[in-house]
């Protein structure tokens, strides 16, 4: 028997269930399946890498919404399921199980696979990647018996596992690539702030790191070897080296992309009917001049899935799309970072502040104008600066580095 409802979302992550949750507050009335192929409720994603694997919060306290939520609004979550196939013309999608589902409306909310290490030794036990709660778990098992972790890559999964391990007592190395963390994501003032704080706590960060093996004993890691030679001794590695868009059933479906999946600013793919969000989307972005562009963050699933969820429940806006200011958080120690709007393309940074109070800024402008701001222990910084950047406005570089005039008598 081929089962059908009206919506199916591939994906029970941040995306997927915001989509379910819009669909609902958009009063739509049709069936929605939703398809997730982990065994778990939706979860908050962002705690893995900070509170979930610091044993601070538990499972049930990260759940999205309680099961009651899901069944009273009759939005039927399949869990443990991974669709596998996509048939466009016949709008149905297959799981791994052999279960076919037809469709009205497809959203692909399925996110990204981590990078995997493609190095000697790469599959040996005691190597963890942080992806999802199962992840986690067994990384959790081992930390009792681990004294020496090492993590590969300095992104911000590495930096959070780092700031808890180190928390814990454990001995901790950063491996990095790049000549400096947060190389994909941040200036490199934020990144050496981010640096020195590590290294003041006692994890040893070594940048241009060339990983060339993973060393083994007993069938477990007990080391990285480096393209220098050094070994660093590990009980525990972790891999925090980026993600891939996990879009490949429908890429084979005929949907047009590579890594990611492209859609326009209402979240349509190629594909009729078929939409996608969050991590696995690459859309125009309209703070870069329409460039695209494919984000992870919790802020682009969640606004990505109220445009859809209003796109498919006829309640769009003749003006609305996909436009929303982007924003971000990592919490590292007692540090929280806060980043509003997008770095990429700016041609001055200034900082605002004494990073050495720990509280400052880091302000990207374009041509004058601002653009994104990571701002550390500074909220107000992040609340005003979102205003001057959706104002576009040009600003005084004098006043904006004094850290006492507030932002928002520069707009
Ligand atoms: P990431 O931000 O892409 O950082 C990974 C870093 O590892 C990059 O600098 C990368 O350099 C480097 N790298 C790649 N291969 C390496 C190797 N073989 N050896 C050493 N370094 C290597 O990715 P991530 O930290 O893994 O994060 C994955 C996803 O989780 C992202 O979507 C991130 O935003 C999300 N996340 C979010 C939060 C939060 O909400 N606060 C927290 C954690 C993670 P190259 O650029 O050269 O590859």
């Amino acid at each position: 028997m081929i089962e059908r409802a009206d919506v199916v979302i591939v994906g029970a992550g941040q995306g997927g269930s915001q989509a379910a949750i819009a669909l609902r507050q958009q009063k739509f009335t049709g069936s929605i399946v939703m398809i997730g192929d982990e065994p778990v409720l939706p979860y908050e994603r962002p705690a893995l890498s900070k509170e979930y694997l610091a044993g601070a919060k538990p499972i049930d306290k990260l759940l999205l919404r309680p099961e009651s939520y899901w069944k009273e609004r009759a939005i039927d979550v399949r869990l443990g399921q991974r669709v596998v196939s996509v048939d466009a013309s016949a709008r149905r999608v297959t799981t791994a199980d052999g279960l076919s589902i037809e469709y009205g409306k497809l959203v692909w909310a399925t996110g990204g696979r981590p990078r995997r290490l493609a190095c000697a030794g790469h599959h040996v036990a005691g190597l963890h990647y942080v992806r999802d709660l199962g992840d986690v778990d067994r990384m959790r098992q081992e930390l009792e018996t681990t004294s020496a972790a090492v993590i590969i890559g300095g992104g911000y999964i590495g930096l959070e596992a780092a700031a808890v391990l180190r928390d814990m007592g454990k001995q901790v190395t950063v491996l990095e690539a790049q000549q400096r963390v947060l190389a994909r994501v941040a200036g490199e003032p934020l990144a050496r702030f981010f640096e020195a704080e590590h290294r003041a706590r006692g994890v040893e960060i070594r940048l241009s790191a060339e990983v060339v093996a993973i060393e083994e004993k007993d069938g477990r890691a007990c080391g990285v070897r480096l393209a220098s030679g050094d070994v660093v001794p590990a009980d525990l590695v972790v891999v925090g080296i980026g993600i891939d868009a996990a879009v490949d059933p429908l890429l084979a479906a005929g949907a047009e992309g590579s890594n990611g999946v492209v859609v326009e600013l209402h979240g349509k793919t190629s594909l009729p009917d078929v939409y996608a969000i969050g991590d696995c989307a690459v859309h125009p972005n309209v703070h870069v001049g329409g460039r695209p562009l494919r984000l992870e963050s919790i802020q682009n699933a969640n606004d990505q899935a109220a445009v859809v969820a209003k796109s498919i429940a006829g309640t769009l806006g003749p003006a609305e799309r996909y436009d929303a200011v982007p924003w971000f958080w990592s919490n590292q120690y007692d540090l929280r970072l806060q980043t509003v709007g997008l770095w990429l393309d700016h041609d001055e940074i200034v900082v605002r502040g004494d990073p050495a109070t720990r509280s400052f800024s880091v302000v990207y402008l374009r041509r004058g104008r601002v653009i994104a701001l990571d701002c550390v222990n500074l909220t107000k910084d992040y609340v005003q600066g979102k205003a001057l950047i959706t104002k576009q406005c040009e600003v005084d570089r004098t006043k904006l580095a004094r850290a006492d005039v507030p932002l928002k008598e520069l707009a």
